[in-house]
C-alpha cells in the first residue's frame, strides 16, 4: 500500500481529530479506531504531514505519543533519536506516568515483533527507546 493510499484510508476511517501545538506549529490529527493498525496497540504516526493516533490512547495521553511521531520521525538517521523524542514526549506526561509508561512499553514491544524484518538501524533506536521505558517503569 502506498502512502497516499494508507492516508485516504485512514481518513475514510477516522473517529475523530483534534489539534495541539508543538515547538510553536499547530498540528491537526485524526483519531483512528484500533482497528485501523490491530498489531500495534497505541499506535500514532505521521505520513506524508498526515498524523494520525489509535483511540486506545488516552485524550490526555495524545500530545505525548503524537509528539515523539513528529519529533523522532524529524531526525531519522541521528543516532538516538528515538529514545531522545522518547525523553522529550515524557515531559507532556502530567500525570499517570506509570499508566503512560506501560501503554508505551506494550507499543514499542509490539512494534518490536511487527517490525522485526526492518533495518538494523531502525530496531536498535526501537530496542533503546523500548529499554529506556523498561527502566524507568523498573523505578517507579
Ligand atoms: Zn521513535
Amino acid at each position: 500500500m502506498d502512502f497516499s493510499e494508507l492516508v485516504r484510508r485512514a481518513k475514510a476511517a477516522k473517529t475523530g481529530s483534534g489539534t495541539l501545538e508543538l515547538d510553536g506549529k499547530q498540528y491537526e490529527y485524526d483519531i483512528l479506531p484500533a482497528s485501523f493498525e490491530p498489531s500495534i496497540p497505541g499506535f500514532a504516526g505521521t505520513v506524508q504531514g498526515y498524523v494520525f493516533i489509535s483511540e486506545e490512547v488516552p485524550e490526555h495521553f495524545r500530545t505525548a505519543v503524537i509528539s515523539h511521531e513528529i519529533r523522532c520521525r524529524a531526525k531519522v538517521g541521528v543516532p538516538s533519536h528515538c529514545v531522545t523524542a522518547f525523553g522529550e514526549e515524557l515531559k507532556f506526561v502530567t500525570r499517570d506516568r506509570r499508566e503512560y509508561l506501560e501503554m508505551r512499553l506494550r507499543s514499542f514491544e509490539a512494534l518490536l515483533l511487527a517490525r522485526a524484518s526492518s533495518a538494523k538501524s531502525y530496531l536498535d533506536e526501537l530496542t533503546r527507546t523500548r529499554d529506556r521505558i523498561k527502566q524507568l517503569l523498573s523505578e517507579e
